[in-house]
């Protein structure tokens, strides 16, 4: 049976109900990413304090951890050490948020984002919307120790890599391109572009008593199945289809941050990231954003974010964080400050909150630590991130609210769209 685009646009119009209530979580579940909990050491409780060196990260440290943690514990620079687990997922093709083999944006192009920051000599270093260079938290790096910059975009960036001898490389994976395809001929009528969520008039589906005219549950199946129909055809790996699928209809999240500690109580922090799929070209997250996305200052502590890049810009989430430790507050308590400051940017509406998906990472000066969400996670899937303290450990992240983030975008966003007109 062919389907025509139309066909994709008019089931999705008439699903928004089931489709929020079915994709919790599903679009960060890649095989090389799927359920950590089922193969990894999880234990702890969110948050604890530890003897340094000690290594905090986003749940998909767990393969570089080992290595940082050795650097650090070698004596090697703390930077140097983030940067190391931070490149292990960029050269990883199976990380599709990080490096090579990261989803591209509309055109099909991958734009990468990184920054850091050392705290020993207190500077930065940052490169947004970078094509064709993989190791983009060593490029952030080299704005920081070889120019007079803290930051480089686009062309700028990607000259001034070359200039400094980075490779030239493709980093749009043949799995990439099949699921930007997919998304091509499937779903690109829901992209970016339109109001956001912070957009006042924007009204996500289910509000107002919008109410579903046709079986959902039905029309969600026919719908995914479509889509399976379509990776096979187009050879995607059996073993990838499902996340290609849920990678179509949502956008997925990813990012890896990295913050450390050593024995001589320097700190550092680096995050890396692909960024939102199917972005408009030039868009940057909150992952190059220092204060957004990283924030490090060795007297107080360090932090960053994963997930609602826009969200995340508009509290200057690592900065006010690390500002409020400065204040007194627990790792736990600066980033539920900050969580609930999302939420107060929504007027607390939680039609729109399901939709932001947030987590900081948080290490202070003390060895104190937490890992903070906005979500707690799907059933069997909670939020969790990485602890290398001696022992490499996935912990739970404290969560603000029970339950799991939906994907965003709702899928009436069309319609909405044209109410909000
Ligand atoms: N924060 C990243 C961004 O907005 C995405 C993510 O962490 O999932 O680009």
């Amino acid at each position: 049976m062919s389907i025509s685009r139309r066909d994709f646009i008019t089931s999705a119009a008439m699903t928004s109900l089931a489709v929020g209530l079915r994709a919790q979580e599903s679009s960060s579940s890649a095989p090389a990413q799927s359920s950590p909990s089922q193969t990894r050491t999880v234990s702890g409780t969110g948050s604890g304090r530890s003897k340094p060196p000690i290594l905090i990260s986003s749940a998909n440290g767990w393969n570089g951890s080992d290595k940082g943690y050795q650097m650090l514990k070698d004596g090697k620079d703390t930077l140097d050490a983030a940067i190391a687990v931070g490149k292990t997922q960029e050269d990883d093709p199976n990380d599709m948020s990080v490096g090579l083999g990261g989803l591209p944006n509309e055109e099909g192009v991958v734009e990468l984002d990184s920054c850091c920051m050392h705290g020993p000599t207190r500077r930065a270093g940052s490169v947004g919307a970078v094509r064709n260079i993989k190791n983009v938290a060593l490029l952030g790096q080299a704005v920081m120790q070889h120019t007079g910059h803290v930051m480089l975009v686009g062309e700028g960036a990607e000259k001034f890599g070359y200039a400094m001898g980075f490779p030239k490389e493709n980093l749009l994976t043949e799995r990439a391109h099949q699921i930007w395809l997919m998304w091509k001929e499937s779903n690109s009528n829901e992209d970016w572009w339109g109001p956001g969520l912070d957009d006042p008039n924007y009204h996500v589906p289910g509000e107002g008593g919008e109410q579903a005219t046709v079986n959902t549950e039905e029309m969600w199946e026919l719908q995914r199945q479509r889509l399976y129909d379509l990776a096979e055809r187009l050879h995607v790996e059996p073993e990838w289809r499902e996340f290609a699928v849920n990678a179509v209809l949502y956008p997925p999240h990813g990012t890896i941050h990295v913050s450390v500690l050593n024995e001589k109580n320097e700190m550092s922090g680096m995050t890396t990231t692909s960024g939102l799929a199917w972005k408009i070209p030039g868009r940057c997250g909150d992952s190059p954003i220092i204060g957004a996305g990283n924030y490090c200052d060795q007297d107080v502590g360090s932090a960053g974010a994963t997930g609602s890049g826009e969200e995340n810009i508009r509290v200057a989430g690592a900065h006010t964080i690390v500002e409020n430790m400065r204040h007194g507050m627990s790792p736990q308590e600066a980033g539920f400050d900050t969580l609930k400051r999302i939420a107060r940017n929504f007027n607390n509406d939680m039609n729109k909150l399901r939709y932001v998906d947030m987590e900081f990472y948080i290490l202070r000066k003390d060895g104190a630590y937490a890992g903070v969400s906005m979500w707690s996670g799907a059933p069997g899937r909670p939020r969790h991130f990485c602890v290398h303290d001696g022992s490499k450990r996935l912990e739970p992240c404290i969560s603000l609210y029970q339950g799991a983030a939906l994907d965003y975008p709702p899928h009436s966003r069309m319609r909405s769209r044209a109410a909000a007109k």
